[in-house]
């Protein structure tokens, strides 16, 4: 705040106004108050003198009483209502004697006195004097007054001013303290933020260490696990880890089969000469010894006994200050060791982690090594065992067929004169052919799913209705069914039930299911075969009143070779492949078996579903059929002209003998030769019955040959091939070697009877 200078200069202008119409008194008062000090100034009326105080400040105004116009007392009035001239000091002047009443209206009015004229210049002068006094001092007042105001102000501007100065500077110096005190506040975070991002920095560079090792540690397990030759791994293996862990050494010792012996297989940071001379090591003693014995880690750093370091010839060889052994277990047996070593001081806490989990992974690789090829081993045996069962049991099966044809020939031979001579003979006679087709049913089972399970048995399949099938499955199975006296109840709809199938075939599934149900029902029980036709497939059933399966056994039964159980019923017979077959079979037929049972003693149902024949044209008739459909009775049997070329003295004989009692005439060739000489020699024989397994020229050749002199001669007629071999590729040979028809041994009589009796070009093919 600025304040004005003082006005230090005394006003010296007391001003005095001479108010008078006369100008002759007015030039008189000039002249008496010349010297009083104060500068006149004069007015001719009442109206002048008001117009000059408007203007200006007097210290006295003398006025004139007399005045035309405003008259000294009128003039005197308006100076009174004025603010500004209201207290200024007036004397009125009067030429002559006023009565008291003017004089008081003049005091009324503010005079201050009263002059006469003629005026005593003295008087006058020391009046006026007064004023002029009076005024200056007033103005001197003022003036100090003024000073003092002032000097207060400029006082109070300076304390203001220093006031001002005190409180900036305290605000400036709270205001510092502030920013100091942010300013610390700032370097402290500056410092803490300094060593968050340390920490942080350390902690992501841990975070990136900790990270790449259990990438290692995922990279090895997966290489370990997934590779087929862990041990070839582990060179690689060690390697990476070498370059990820600081290592400078490692050894990979393998268990000998002896159980006593470490030996080296994978290793790194020794010399080869060094690998040479510690490739093995006994499990006893040493740093080996301690772990072979307590299956634990072992260490040894810069913190262990010297003796232990001396005891590692690796550890010098190696050059390292630390080292780090692993038992490698399975089970408990120890199968190796892994050792590491480091030329630091020690290992940390977090490698000896790592190393433990590799260790353990290494471990189970190596057994899970050892075990897979333990299994692939396995595998191989089992599979070649596998093949050898099926090749025995196809060999065995064909090896059987041939001693039981000459006895299904004998038999039938005797026959004639068991029947004859009636009694224990007849019995003796009809249990040796019920035994002989038992034990032809089960060679022919054994054959057939030697042939499924290699995929060699084809369907000859044929539009036929499932009564053909039911009635010949159930002359089959009757004679079972009637020796324990069961009863059979047969439900089958009158409609036509049109299947496409290969009757035998399908015949054998529902034979074996009766025979079963025959075999596990104990004697008089109830044996019921129940067909249904649905929209599109038929459902059979065959339920007993039997012995009942095990529930945990109903998804077995299916199975080769499996029994239920192998001692009560063993007079029962049966390999355990009768419903491996009926399964099969029914498959390839499209459909699907299975069995139900309550539980044992609650008997037993096996459901056969096989798709209906949707076609609508007739059955088509098969070769089968017609030898079937077509007996020969005796009656219609005309004798024949008939070669028989066997090498198996017995069959031939026995085959003679069967074809003369039906008045065939017979020569007999025991080789291809013989044959071949037989039938040029003139002989004109109808049929030729030729075995394929010939010794010198197989059956193949002697049918062509055959066929050479038939298209000379007109003879042999009809050429049949019996063969212990039934496959299909065996029947495709014999049609293209030019036979007609092909019998597998052991052959039925009355097949056989039905074969010859068939006109030529009716063969069974
Ligand atoms: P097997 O030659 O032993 O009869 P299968 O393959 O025909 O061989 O039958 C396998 C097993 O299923 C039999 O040993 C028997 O235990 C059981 N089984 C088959 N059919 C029946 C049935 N109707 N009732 C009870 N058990 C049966």
């Amino acid at each position: 705040m600025s304040v004005p200078e003082p006005h230090l200069s005394p006003s010296t202008s007391a001003e005095i106004l001479l108010v008078d119409d006369d100008p002759k008194t007015l030039m008189a008062m000039e002249a008496m108050l010349g010297d009083v000090g104060g500068a006149l100034v004069a007015a001719r009326s009442g109206r002048e003198a008001l117009l000059k105080l408007l203007t200006q400040d007097f210290a006295v105004i003398l006025l004139d009483v007399q005045m035309p116009d405003l008259d000294g007392f009128e003039t005197a009035e308006l100076i009174r209502e004025r603010d500004k001239s209201r207290h200024t000091p007036i004397i009125f002047l009067t030429a002559f004697n006023q009565n008291d009443r003017s004089m008081l209206r003049g005091y009324a009015l503010g005079a201050v006195d009263f002059m006469f004229k003629p005026i005593v210049p003295e008087i006058l002068r020391s009046k006026v004097q007064v004023f002029v006094e009076l005024q200056r001092k007033t103005h001197e007042v003022q003036r100090q007054a003024r000073l003092i105001r002032d000097a207060e102000a400029r006082e109070h501007a300076r304390m203001l001013g220093e006031e001002r100065q005190r409180w900036e500077a305290d605000n400036l110096r709270a205001q510092m303290e502030r920013e100091r005190a942010a300013a610390v506040e700032m370097a402290r975070k500056a410092e803490e933020l300094a060593r968050a991002v340390a920490d942080r920095d350390a902690a992501a560079r841990a975070l990136v260490q900790s990270n790449a090792r259990l990438a290692l540690l995922s990279d090895t397990a997966n290489r370990l696990l997934t590779g087929q030759r862990p041990h070839e791994l582990l060179d690689e293996l060690f390697v990476r880890l070498t370059g990820h862990l600081d290592l400078d050494l490692y050894a990979y010792r393998s268990l000998d089969e002896d159980g006593a012996t470490l030996t080296l297989r994978s290793w790194g940071g020794i010399s080869d000469d060094d690998a040479h001379r510690l490739q093995t090591m006994s499990i006893v003693g040493g740093v080996l010894g301690k772990i072979a014995e307590s299956r634990t880690r072992f260490i040894v750093d810069a913190d262990s006994p010297a003796s232990d370091v001396r005891e590692s010839p690796v550890m010098a060889a190696a050059g390292v200050s630390a080292c780090l052994w692993f038992p490698l277990t399975a089970d408990d047996r120890l199968i190796g060791t892994l050792a590491f070593g480091t030329k630091r001081q020690r290992f940390t806490l977090e490698e000896l982690a790592v190393l433990q989990l590799v260790a353990d992974q290494i471990s189970i690789a190596l057994e899970r090594e050892r075990l897979m090829s333990e299994l692939q081993a396995r595998n191989i045996e089992l599979a070649d065992a596998d093949k050898r069962k099926d090749e025995f049991l196809a060999m065995l099966a064909h090896e059987l067929r041939n001693p039981l044809a000459p006895i299904v020939n004998a038999l039938h031979v005797a026959g004639l004169d068991a029947q004859a001579r009636g009694g224990s003979v007849a019995r003796a006679h009809a249990t040796m052919e019920r035994q002989v087709r038992h034990l032809i049913r089960l060679v022919d089972d054994l054959l057939d799913v030697s042939r499924i399970t290699h995929g060699k048995i084809e369907l000859r399949r044929e539009r036929t209705e499932l009564h053909t099938v039911v009635e010949q499955a159930l002359q089959i199975a009757r004679p079972a069914v009637l020796a324990r006296e069961h009863a059979l109840v047969v439900e089958i709809p009158d409609e036509r039930i049109p299947v496409d199938v290969d009757v035998t075939r399908m015949t054998q599934v529902v034979a074996n299911l009766v025979n079963n149900a025959a075999k596990y029902t104990n004697p008089r029980g109830t044996i019921t075969l129940k067909v249904e036709r649905d929209d599109d497939e038929v459902v059979l059933r065959v339920r007993d009143t039997g012995i009942g399966i095990d529930p945990n056994m109903l998804p077995k039964v299916f199975e080769l070779f499996v029994q239920v159980d192998n001692s009560s019923d063993r007079a029962a017979g049966g390999l355990g492949i009768g419903l491996t077959l009926v399964k099969r079979l029914v498959q390839m037929h499209g459909g699907e078996v299975l069995a139900t049972s309550d539980g044992i003693g609650k008997g037993s149902e096996f459901i056969v579903t096989i798709p209906l024949s949707l076609g609508d044209e007739d059955p088509v008739s098969s070769p089968v059929a017609i030898a079937q459909s077509a007996p020969a009775t005796l009656s219609e049997r005309r004798p024949l002209r008939i070669l028989v070329v066997d090498d198996n003295a017995d069959i031939r004989e026995t085959l003679k003998e069967l074809l003369e009692i039906d008045g065939h005439e017979v020569t007999l060739a025991e080789d291809g030769h013989g044959a071949l000489a037989a039938a040029g020699n003139g002989h004109q024989h109808d049929v030729a019955i030729v075995d394929i397994g010939l010794p010198g020229l197989d059956g193949y050749g002697v049918a062509e040959k055959l066929v050479e002199i038939r298209r000379a001669k007109g003879f042999p007629r009809r050429l049949i091939a019996m063969t212990g071999y039934g496959q299909a590729e065996d029947r495709r040979r014999a049609f293209a070697a030019g036979f007609d028809a092909h019998l597998v041994k052991p052959v039925d009589p009355n097949t056989l009877a039905k074969i010859i009796a068939a006109q030529p070009n009716e063969g069974d093919r």
